[in-house]
């Protein structure tokens, strides 16, 4: 399944296999954890990495040989099943016990945390770490490595494309990380919607602090936090926890919306908080909302949240969503036409974690096979992810914008007023429903005021014609579909 890969030097292509293996092998979890339920999933599955794949079989590795033994038992052939649905090349799964500190065993996850998102350290599935990024593992030396979680070495803020969504949030991190503690900007809290680059931003401010060298930086999660506490009051260690946490120069919190409703917690971070801060510490915070959406925190801490700097980062727009392509295949090395960039940035919408998840998965067929990339094979590679973000335009969007475009009222779309001003907007709508909805032309017709079939059938014949004679209103119809479609 490598050939036409001469001139691809081996490391690049073995980071290419493995990155395409894992984000095959993340389905294959979700999967795997909805047939088998998530405790039986964590209990045994959680613990298998991937290994490489040669010629038809690929290679599963899992800590003990009593692991291996019955995951082989109950697992081997449905796990055999999944692979080959996945990638119709693997034929077979081989199990095997890893061997810890052998070039074929895979790292740890604990220990190749660094080379793995650091904001999906817990749930991620394991993959053994990519040779290249074992070497730019970033210094540790000063993150509290026994406190903090590894910073992901990808998250800089010269990976970060700005863009108008994001300018002012990326400026305040970029200020944060040369002055800290600068008075107006701590804390910093930062928010957004999901997959749209909190992350990577206090990543950026945490390697940039490093690179200095001068200041110690913890960052963790919400929940790590939280964990962390409970376990140093389990243990009867709050006290060196809290010396711990108060010992840093710099402290970001990531996700602070998961400590809603967990009011011990949220008490202890308060007064962590109000420690860093009255030493002239720096806080970063993220959250999905801002302080004052953020319900469910105490007022307290909601107020002292606000009282820094508050940065929100918007959806991505068209433009940034083609500047992130553009960054990210120019650094893969792979060609990807413009032509299927604008193709991702007008489909997947949502948020840059699943529009770089969809190049990623192009940038890695292409070489793992030797293929250009092409608008074809994006479709077809990325069909399952297109599929899901196919938007669902409802009729009712449809008679509204339409309906808004002409100037006439919405209950118009369903009067029996025949005046051709009413009429014409009425069957481009039908027309549109049509062409972007999936309902047939009966269901159609009730939504137009309980019309017949045969006149929403009417009405697309008439729109086609119209639209073949006259190219402003072709224009007009043109502009509409692209609006309900993005
Ligand atoms: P969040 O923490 O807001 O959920 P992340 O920081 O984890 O989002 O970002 C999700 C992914 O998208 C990461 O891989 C990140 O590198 C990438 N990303 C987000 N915004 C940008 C951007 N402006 N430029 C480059 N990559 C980005
Ligand atoms: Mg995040």
């Amino acid at each position: 399944m490598t050939g036409g890969l001469e001139g691809y030097d081996a490391v690049a292509e073995a980071n290419a296999q493995k990155s395409v293996l894992a984000i095959h092998w993340s389905r294959i979890c979700e999967r795997l954890k909805a047939e088998v339920g998530e405790v039986e999933y964590r209990t045994w599955l959680r613990q298998i990495t991937v290994g490489p794949v040669e010629e038809d079989e690929i290679t599963l590795y899992l800590p003990t040989r009593f692991l291996r033994d019955w995951v082989r038992g109950q697992y081997g052939d449905r796990l055999g099943t999944l692979w080959n649905a996945e990638v119709p090349a693997i034929r077979r799964v081989e199990l095997q016990v890893a061997r810890p500190g052998s070039a074929s065993a895979p790292a740890q996850a604990d220990g190749a945390a660094a080379a793995a998102p650091a904001n999906s350290e817990d749930a991620a599935p394991r993959v053994a770490a990519a040779p290249a990024l074992a070497h730019e593992e970033p210094r540790h030396a000063e993150v509290r490595s026994d406190l903090a979680a590894p910073l992901d070495p990808r998250f800089t803020f010269d990976t970060f494309v700005v863009g108008k969504p994001n300018e002012f949030a990326y400026a305040c991190a970029r200020r944060v990380a040369e002055r800290p503690s600068s008075p107006g900007f701590n804390p910093l809290f930062l928010y957004g919607g999901v997959g749209l680059g909190k992350t990577h931003l206090m990543h950026a401010i945490g390697a940039e602090l490093l690179r200095e060298g001068k200041v110690s930086v913890a960052y963790m999660s919400a929940e790590k936090f939280m964990y962390r506490f409970i376990a140093a009051i389990r243990s009867q260690s709050t006290m060196e926890f809290k010396e711990q946490l108060r010992s840093v120069d710099v402290l970001m919190i990531d996700d602070l919306q998961f400590l809603i409703g967990k009011d011990n917690t949220q008490e202890e971070f308060f007064h962590t908080f109000n420690a860093l801060v009255d030493a002239g510490r720096q806080i970063v915070v993220s959250a999905d909302k801002s302080p004052s959406d953020l319900s469910g925190l105490e007022d307290r801490l909601r107020t002292r949240l606000g009282c820094g700097m508050v940065a929100d980062i918007h959806a991505t727009t068209f433009e940034l969503r083609i500047s992130i392509l553009e960054a990210k295949a120019s650094a893969s090395g792979v060609v990807v036409p413009a032509k299927v960039l604008e193709f991702l940035a007008h489909k997947i919408t949502s948020n840059v974690r699943e529009l770089e998840g969809a190049l990623n998965r192009l940038i890695a067929h292409a070489n793992l096979f030797g293929r250009p990339v092409t608008l074809e094979a994006t479709q077809d590679v990325l069909h399952d992810i297109l599929k899901a973000h196919d938007r669902r335009v409802t009729i009712e969007e449809i008679q509204r914008k339409v309906a808004e475009h002409w100037n006439i009222r919405l209950t118009d779309m369903s009067s029996a007023r025949r005046a051709r001003a009413v009429a014409r907007p009425r069957q481009v709508a039908m027309y549109l429903a049509k062409q972007l909805t999936s309902r047939s032309l009966p269901e159609i017709g009730r939504k137009f005021g309980n019309r017949d079939h045969t006149t929403v059938m009417h009405a697309v014949t008439r729109v086609t014609e119209l639209m073949e004679q006259d190219p402003a209103f072709a224009e007009d119809v043109e502009l509409l579909r692209r609006m309900l479609e993005s």
